[in-house]
C-alpha cells in the first residue's frame, strides 16, 4: 500500500513533512520519504514498478501521523457516558458506577467495548491499555473492531469471592495471552486500597509465571494516600513497590498524588504511569503532577479512563485538557507546551512494548491516522503541531490503519454496522440504570 500526498508529522518531535509518502508492506511502514518517488507512485521500495494490485491513497494533503495510544481505559464503560454527572468520586462510584457495574453482563460488556472501541478508532486511536471485568468478551469485541489492545481483567482482593475471582482472571490470563498477536494480556489488580499487600504479592507471583504485565490504579486521589499512610504507614506507591507490583512495564493508572520519593520509586522501577486529566478536572481536583512527572524523567502516556468520568475514549481532547492543567495547576503558560504533550499521545505504544510504536518510519508498525485538513477548525493550518493539539475535532479524522489495515475510512469503521451497536448500547444503559437502589459492588476509599 502507498499514502502519497501527505504531510507527515512526527508527534514525537514536532517535525513536518509536507508532500509526504508512505510505503506500508504487510503490517510494517517500508519506506517514507518526500516529493516525486511518491508523486509518481511509479518506484516501489525496492526501485521497482509500483504494481497495480497495490493500493494507493492520495492523502490530498491530510496530516498522517502515528495512530495513537489509550494507556488507560475502561472501553466497556462507553454506555455509561452521562449517567454520573456532578458528583464527588464517593458518589461517583458507590452511588452510581458501581450499582451499574454489578448489573453489566457479559454481553453488555462486549456491545459496551465495540462501542468504545469504535469510537477511539474514528478518532484516531489505534491501541488502548484496557483494564475491566468479562476481558474474554472484550476480547472478542477488540478482535471484532481490528483494534490493537493490551487487556486486564479487574480483580479486586477484598471480599468473600476475591480467591475465587483471582483464579479466573489468572485463568484468563493464561488462557488469551497468546490468543491473538494484537491483543496482549496483563494481570489487573484494582488498587492497592482494595488489594491487601499479600494479595498483590500473589498476582506478581502469577504475572511472572505466566510472563505479563500488572495494570493497576494507585493514588488517584489525597485521601487514598492519607489512608495508606495511616493503614500501612506508607504511601500507596512504597506499598507497591514493598509487595513487588513496581517492576519494569507496569502500568500505573494515575498516580496522580504521588510525592518526589514516590515519582524517584517510579522512575527507578521503569514502571510507566498513564495520566488521566480529565478525570480530575471533572472531580475539581487539581495537582501539578504532569509537569513534575516529566521533569522527574518519568515515562508517561495518556489515558482517557472510563466514559463516564471522561464523557471521550477520544485521546485528542485528553491532550488538550493535560496541556491546559498544566497550566492551570502550575498558573504557568509556558507549562505543558505543545513539545511535551504531543509525544504523549503515542508514548504508551512503546510503554506496552510496541517496537518502534509512535513513529512513522521504516520498521514501525503500520498503525497509521490520516486528518483532513480542509475543515474550517484545520485552516489556515499555519502550525500544524498545535493545531493537532488544540484546534482539531474527531471528525477531522478520515483514515485509520491498524496492522497495515485499513479499520476506517472517511470517518466510519469499514465493517462494524455503527447502528447496531448505538441500539445494543442504548437498550443495555436502559436495562442496567434501573437498578438504582442495589448496593454498590465495591467500596470506594476517598
Ligand atoms: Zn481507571
Amino acid at each position: 500500500m502507498l499514502i502519497r500526498n501527505a504531510c507527515i508529522v512526527d508527534l514525537a518531535h514536532g517535525t513536518v513533512t509536507e508532500d509526504g509518502f508512505c510505503y506500508i508492506d504487510g503490517s510494517t511502514i517500508a519506506s517514507v520519504g518526500s516529493g516525486s518517488m511518491g508523486r509518481a507512485g511509479g518506484h516501489g521500495r525496492h526501485g521497482g514498478a509500483f504494481r497495480d494490485n497495490e493500493e494507493i491513497i492520495d492523502a490530498d494533503g491530510a496530516y498522517l501521523i502515528p495512530g495513537l495510544v489509550n494507556l488507560h481505559a475502561h472501553t466497556a464503560m462507553a454506555p455509561l457516558r452521562g449517567t454520573a454527572e456532578d458528583v464527588t468520586p464517593e458518589d461517583w462510584f458507590n452511588k452510581h458506577v458501581w450499582i451499574f457495574e454489578k448489573n453489566l453482563t457479559p454481553q453488555d460488556v462486549y456491545w459496551g467495548t465495540l462501542l468504545g472501541a469504535l469510537e477511539m478508532l474514528t478518532a484516531g486511536v489505534t491501541c488502548v491499555a484496557d483494564h475491566y471485568f468479562h476481558m474474554d468478551h472484550a476480547f472478542r469485541a477488540f478482535q471484532r473492531s481490528g483494534m490493537r489492545a493490551n487487556i486486564a481483567q479487574a480483580v479486586f482482593g477484598v471480599g468473600d469471592d476475591a480467591a475465587q475471582k483471582l483464579d479466573e482472571a489468572i485463568a484468563f490470563t493464561e488462557e488469551f495471552s497468546h490468543a491473538d498477536p494484537r491483543i496482549t494480556v496483563s494481570m489487573g489488580p484494582h488498587s492497592p486500597y482494595l488489594c491487601p499487600p499479600e494479595f498483590l504479592r500473589t498476582v506478581v507471583t502469577e504475572a511472572e509465571r505466566i510472563g505479563v504485565r500488572m495494570h493497576i490504579h494507585v493514588s488517584e486521589t489525597a485521601t487514598q494516600v492519607q489512608q495508606s499512610l495511616q493503614q500501612h504507614g506508607k504511601t500507596p506507591i512504597a506499598v507497591l513497590k514493598d509487595s513487588g507490583v513496581l517492576s519494569g512495564g507496569t502500568l500505573l493508572a494515575h498516580a496522580y498524588h504521588s510525592t518526589d520519593e514516590d515519582l524517584a520509586l517510579i522512575r527507578e522501577s521503569g514502571s510507566v504511569v498513564a495520566h488521566c486529566p480529565t478525570t480530575y478536572m471533572r472531580f475539581g481536583d487539581m495537582t501539578d503532577f504532569l509537569p513534575r512527572a516529566l521533569r522527574a524523567g518519568l515515562t508517561v502516556g495518556l489515558g482517557s479512563d472510563g466514559a463516564a468520568s471522561n464523557s471521550t475514549m477520544s485521546l485528542f481532547r485528553t491532550a488538550r485538557d493535560a496541556a491546559l492543567l498544566a497550566k492551570l495547576a502550575t498558573r504557568n503558560p509556558e507549562e505543558g507546551p505543545v513539545g511535551s504533550i504531543l509525544p504523549l499521545l503515542t508514548a504508551g505504544g512503546r510503554a506496552l512494548g510496541l517496537p518502534n510504536y509512535g513513529e512513522v518510519r521504516p520498521g514501525a508498525p503500520a498503525d497509521l491516522v490520516l486528518i483532513r485538513r480542509n475543515t474550517a477548525a484545520m485552516n489556515p493550518g499555519y502550525s500544524a503541531t498545535a493545531d493537532i493539539l488544540y484546534a482539531i475535532q474527531e471528525h477531522n479524522v478520515d483514515t485509520v490503519l491498524v496492522d497495515g489495515r485499513i479499520v476506517v475510512k472517511h470517518g466510519r469503521h469499514v465493517s462494524v454496522d455503527h447502528k447496531t451497536v448505538y441500539d445494543k448500547n442504548r437498550e443495555l444503559v436502559t436495562r442496567i440504570a434501573q437498578h438504582t437502589s442495589d448496593t454498590p459492588m465495591q467500596t470506594f476509599a476517598g
